[in-house]
């Protein structure tokens, strides 16, 4: 395959159609004067937005976080009355090898190993003006684009010409960028550079070389009515987690069905695999982690911290929640850490192995999946989050929604989630095993404090990572823009 392709094959940009969802679905979830607040924003976005586009730019329609973030929040905005749209571009394998590189470079990961050079910058820039040719739409002066992560970054300075205000928003980062990582930021900050606002997860994740007055914080968001966090009743809980042969004892469980993010009915149907000796008692207090088969979410450490330092007497059983790899054959990484995962627990002792279970779910159906994590994190009496790194920590936020007390990693995103001792609890040092099957025990072992920690948790979701928050950033981070653009603007006029 060559580097850089003469001409791509027909590059085709193609736009998304979300149907909009009402803000009246928050009036359930919000308090009052934070309902009044979105609603007064929505209205001010309405008359600020009226005659223009916001256009959403990103690389992929399906899986991955930022489509998870995207969805709800281009669904609201129409719902608010804006004219928001979403284009997914287009390229050949080349330019997707390019920016998988770019993004395992922003992790401090070599990915494939390829240069980020000329050639690379060759195939970037030039599938980037195939699809900006192809743009299905008329970006017009005094439309706002919002261009997602660094694959659509280089249409920056084309969208700026055209008139419109751009954000470029970040959804990668880490906390110690590395020398890979820094002359990562080299090889993109000229294409962003331009931009007029640049959005980060995270303070820490802003990078250096950008002018620090245009750099917003958005943090994460998670959807409420979304599968994975849509409330759910105790019975629908056991009966889901019996369907997917999580839970034992559940004689008739009937059937489940829910609503899928795009409206239609959906159904659980199919089981998650288990490495278990029996299934899940249903009245055993279960501690779950709910994580990829990835070393840095530590499966490894989570098993042994259990078996090492919960004791027996608190009957407690672990189960470690993951995707199923076996189905996917492009993980190999994930099917390794799994069978350490598995080799681990077999070499325990019978007692404590009996305890234990490794459940993969299925991803037929994400949807179906999503129900089946919301159901085992409903059914936890406690959440364990214990990542040696993390960006954000999705997970943590989805747990804390559901009122479970969560115990988890000082590190990354997980930090700005979690008030140790009061919305959670945060382990300092996430390899210190002893700690953590401590932290587990105390919180086992005390159920009042192990509530009021899940209802502080609810209550700072609810006012800090639900998307309603989210959208609020958006609106303003737009009005500052705009605001900024059209100031520049303003004086080169007649
Ligand atoms: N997840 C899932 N099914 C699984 C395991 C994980 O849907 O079997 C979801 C999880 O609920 C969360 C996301 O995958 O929404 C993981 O996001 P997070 O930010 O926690 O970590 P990442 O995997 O992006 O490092």
């Amino acid at each position: 395959m060559s580097a850089a392709p003469a001409m791509p094959r027909t590059i085709a940009p193609h736009e998304v159609t979300m149907p909009p969802r009402s803000l009246e679905r928050f009036r359930a979830v919000l308090a009052p004067d934070r309902m009044a607040a979105l609603e007064r924003a929505s209205d001010e976005a309405r008359r600020l937005l009226a005659g223009r586009v916001v256009w959403n730019v990103n690389s992929t329609a399906k899986g991955g976080g930022v489509v998870e973030l995207l969805r709800p929040l281009v669904g609201y905005a129409r719902g608010a009355g804006v004219d928001t749209r979403w284009v997914v571009i287009d390229g050949p394998p080349e330019f997707f090898a390019v920016t998988k590189r770019i993004h395992n470079r922003l992790h401090g990961t070599l990915g494939d190993g390829g240069a980020l050079d000329a050639d690379a910058r060759h195939v970037y820039e030039s599938v980037l003006a195939a699809n900006l040719e192809a743009f299905p739409g008329e970006v017009r002066p005094g439309d706002v684009v919002i261009l997602h992560d660094p694959q659509p970054a280089g249409l920056t300075a084309a969208m700026k010409a055209a008139g419109a205000a751009v954000i470029w928003r970040c959804h990668v980062g880490v906390d110690d960028p590395d020398d890979l990582v820094r002359a990562t930021w080299e090889f993109l900050r000229p294409y962003v550079a331009p931009a007029d606002r640049y959005v980060f997860s995270r303070e820490a994740f802003a990078w250096d070389g950008l002018d620090r007055r245009r750099v917003v914080v958005i943090p994460p968001s998670i959807d409420a009515f979304s599968p994975k966090n849509v409330d759910l009743d105790d019975d629908t809980v056991a009966r889901t987690l019996a369907i997917a042969g999580l839970v034992a004892g559940v004689a008739e469980p009937g059937s489940v069905t829910f609503e899928r993010a795009d409206g239609t009915p959906g159904r659980v149907e199919r089981r998650a695999r288990l490495v278990e000796d029996a299934p899940l008692p249903p009245d055993a207090a279960a501690v779950v982690q709910v994580s990829r088969w990835d070393a840095l979410k530590d499966p490894i450490g989570v098993v042994r911290g259990f078996a090492e330092h919960v004791p027996a007497d608190t009957s407690a059983h672990l189960v470690y929640v993951g995707p199923d790899v076996e189905a996917v054959a492009d993980d190999p990484e994930g099917l390794q850490i799994l069978r350490e995962a598995m080799a681990v627990r077999q070499a325990l002792p019978a007692e404590v192995r009996a305890r234990i279970h490794l459940a993969s779910l299925p991803m037929d159906d994400l949807d179906e999946n999503a129900v089946m994590v919301n159901a085992m994190q409903r059914h936890a009496r406690v959440i364990a989050q214990k990542s040696l790194a993390e960006g954000f920590g999705l997970t943590v936020a989805e747990a804390m929604w559901k009122g479970r007390p969560v115990i988890a990693s000082r590190v990354g995103g997980i930090q700005e989630q979690i008030v140790d001792g009061v919305s959670g609890v945060l382990l300092d040092d996430p390899r210190d095993l002893a700690a953590f099957g401590a932290a587990t025990t105390a919180l086992l072992d005390d159920a009042p404090r192990a509530e009021r920690i899940g209802r502080n948790a609810r209550e700072r979701v609810r006012d800090r990572f639900l998307n309603a928050r989210t959208l609020l950033d958006y609106y303003d981070v737009i009005r500052r823009a705009l605001g900024d653009r059209e100031r520049v603007v303003a004086p080169q006029g007649p």
